[in-house]
């Protein structure tokens, strides 16, 4: 054998589980694509999945389950009250997330909907870090307004921090100042920040959150959609946290906060569900009332016995170390290939997606010619990759003004399914946004042609300028 033998200067990990059951997918013409996209008024939302090859629109309800999770499926109790799955459901909440009082609901929106009209009282305010669409609307038609209290860098997609999902805490407490704790119900924190990109906050600021919060009166409630890849942040990226259980880092996360709104259909392994948690009993109560009227009876809340045996089995599985790394580490792989081929992304790589910086894939396209919206209707086009918008269509109008709201972030963003995908798949992503970001500057924005009054970005129609 030669000296020079050629050796990989890497050594891999893969992911902790083989596949057993496989879904087909379909690849398309670009004759197929372009109808397809025209179909659908150049709306990501609004195409059917069997013309998607790669569907990185969602990280949401789109979740490979385990065996295990399967397993429980079967196991499902269907009785109207007091459901067996849903004291497992419960019991998982406590164990791994540490909250006293649980109250399941049909999905996130569920849980938000009954937080925000039980807390929040026409002309308060509610302090978050950045806003996520449906917790905004929620707060908005309870009589709120949303301010945003996110360090000033998860604005500026190149700022390059470990925790730039941060709370300032000098904002708020000039908000505390301004408008006087008695108008603000609770902080609404977010973690990981989804519309930062998926940038995490680290336990320090959760702290002195608590701590200020405590000087005023003031409640936490976090949104907890994601704080399982946000403890794995916090466990790499935090010297304290070197070694430390992801388990044990969200327990910590949860235990400064009094309560939480949960989606499941993301950290939590299943493609549909979602709770309510809460430490103080009284609160509770009136929970347990809201949600008989909303949802459904307090011990299934939307859901069927089975979803909550899966949910309760896929809690457990989300906190391992093992299944986590490789989650966020998908993450990584297909962001690491686009940096190294120059493609503007914002960065740091967050927890569950990629997110391409349209502004700088079209610098000629002006905001309200929607170049995030163009972009992922290019990358469609071009390999059959659906994304998603997440910039001034999602960001809505101003409720005041009646102006679109113009966010600093021009989106598009790639979001990677759990346990649902390949390296192989994350390849052929990346090269093909490496295809679209090569013809830039011949791409034309759009005009938006019908435009739906809640959460346009869902259904609003575009045609080509
Ligand atoms: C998905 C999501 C929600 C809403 O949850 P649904 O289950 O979709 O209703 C709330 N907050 C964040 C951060 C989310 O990502």
């Amino acid at each position: 054998m030669p000296e020079t033998r050629k050796r990989p200067t890497r050594r891999s990990w893969a992911e902790p589980w083989k596949v057993k059951v496989v879904e087909p997918v379909r690849w398309t013409s670009r004759e197929q694509r372009e109808r397809a996209l025209d179909d659908a008024g150049f709306n990501t939302f609004l195409m059917r999945s069997e013309d998607v090859y790669i569907d990185l629109l969602t990280d949401s309800g789109t979740s490979a389950m385990s065996d295990y999770q399967w397993a429980g499926m079967m196991l499902g109790d269907e009785s109207y009250a007091g459901s067996r799955n849903f004291y497992h459901l419960e019991a998982a909440i406590q164990k791994y997330y540490g909250y006293r009082y649980i109250v399941p609901t049909h999905q996130g929106r569920g849980a938000e909907h009954i937080l925000s009209r039980m807390l929040i009282k026409p002309g308060d305010f509610v302090p978050g870090n950045m806003y996520f669409t449906t917790t905004r609307l929620h707060q908005e038609l309870a009589g709120g307004t949303f301010v945003d209290v996110v360090i000033d860098e998860a604005h500026d997609p190149r700022a390059w921090l470990p925790f730039k999902g941060n709370v300032d805490l000098n904002k708020l407490e000039a908000l505390i100042e301004k408008v006087g704790a008695d108008k603000i119900p609770y902080v609404s924190l977010a973690a990981t920040v989804n519309m930062a990109g998926g940038q995490p906050v680290s336990m320090q600021n959760v702290r002195e959150l608590r701590a200020l919060c405590d000087r005023y009166g003031i409640r936490i409630m976090l949104d907890a959609t994601r704080a399982v890849e946000n403890a794995y942040f916090i466990q790499q990226r935090d010297e304290d946290y070197r070694g430390v259980p992801v388990a044990a880092i969200l327990q910590e996360l949860c235990s400064y906060t009094d309560g939480c709104t949960m989606s499941g259909k993301k950290d939590s392994l299943v493609n549909i569900g979602g709770w309510l948690a809460l430490n103080d009993p009284a609160l509770f109560d009136e929970a347990r009332n809201m949600v008989v009227v909303y949802e459904g009876l307090h011990t299934y809340g939307g859901m069927s016995g089975r979803d909550m045996e899966a949910m309760a089995r896929g809690i457990e599985e989300s906190v391992q170390d093992d299944h986590i790394r490789a989650r966020v580490g998908q993450v990584e792989y297909l962001g690491m290939n686009l940096l190294e081929w120059s493609i503007p992304i914002v960065e740091p790589i967050g927890g569950h997606a990629i997110y391409l910086d349209a502004a700088r894939f079209y610098p000629h396209i002006p905001q309200d010619q929607f170049p995030a919206q163009t972009l992922a209707a290019e990358l469609y086009l071009d390999s059959g990759v659906r994304s998603m918008e997440r910039g001034v269509v999602s960001a809505g109008r101003d409720p005041a003004t009646g102006d679109h709201r113009y966010p600093k972030l021009e989106l598009v963003r790639l979001t990677i399914p759990r346990r649902v995908y390949t390296q192989a798949h994350m390849d052929v992503v990346a090269e093909s946004v490496d295809a679209v970001f090569e013809e830039g500057k011949k791409t034309r924005g759009l005009r938006m042609v019908y435009e739906p009054k809640y959460l346009r970005f869902f259904q609003a129609r575009f045609e080509r300028l």
